[in-house]
């Protein structure tokens, strides 16, 4: 089984009626019911139980998937710390929508992660860029979004080790959607939509790419610690 971590600040699905009617259970809730099978099993935390993603939680962690808005600062920087050191390790991570302010995927990328936001209801076409990808297996030319929060370039990060999906919203932002990382030993995906007041998280398609992105982010190289030892001469 692929064991995922989920963690959700769970903060507008509790304060804004709005939320609370597109996921009344948790945005967290949501992603364990759609992304549950035979091979994927979930566990999840919230801004209540962040602390308790320990050590011992990453290690038996092989995906972590990280959304988060409002309280990305009150993550503590400890956690942060240890989700990307398990990532360097090996562990897989998925950062969905405004992660990409999130305290780890910043501390992965080295970079302030900008970029321009307009909360307007455009429609989104998130197009495949890379239809070779096993992320966009399964994915026909694009994923049409009713609505979606419009995220515009540039996007302050590192220049993505593989692109995937470039998304284009109605009033003319595009905005590179779905960015794979090496991040030593472990994977990165972040992947754009997941706007709170919209259904996006709900889109076969989009629950798709997250279960592909689960499969590819899956260690492939882990190791328990990192080190930097010194070695003899491999070659006489
Ligand atoms: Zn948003």
């Amino acid at each position: 089984m692929i064991r995922v971590t989920i963690y959700n600040e769970f903060i507008h699905e509790q304060s804004d009626e709005i939320v609370k009617k597109v996921y009344p259970d948790g945005i967290h809730t949501l992603l364990r019911q759609e992304l549950e099978d035979d091979e994927i099993t979930v566990r999840t935390f919230t801004l209540d139980t962040v602390e308790e993603i320990t050590d011992e939680v990453l290690e038996k962690t092989d995906v972590i998937i990280w959304w988060g808005h409002v309280r990305h600062m009150q993550v503590p920087d400890e956690v942060a710390g240890r989700v990307k050191e398990a990532v360097l390790k090996g562990m897989g991570a998925i950062f969905l929508h405004s992660a990409h302010h999130s305290k780890p995927f910043k501390g992965l990328m080295g970079t302030s992660c900008n970029l321009t936001w307009r909360e307007h209801g455009d429609r989104e076409l998130v197009w495949v860029c890379n239809p070779a990808h096993p992320i966009a297996a399964g994915i026909d030319r694009y994923i049409d979004l009713a609505h979606e929060e419009a995220y515009g370039e540039p996007f302050g990060v590192p220049e993505p080790d593989e692109l995937v999906f470039i998304g284009h919203f109605e009033h003319g932002e595009v905005f590179r959607s779905g960015c794979c990382y090496y991040r030593e030993r472990g994977r990165v995906f972040y992947f754009q939509p997941g706007h709170e007041t919209y259904e996006s998280l709900k889109h076969p398609d989009v629950i798709r790419v997250i279960k592909n992105a689960i499969h590819w982010a899956y260690p492939t190289a882990r190791v328990s610690e990192l080190t930097c030892p010194h070695v003899e001469k491999p070659i006489d």
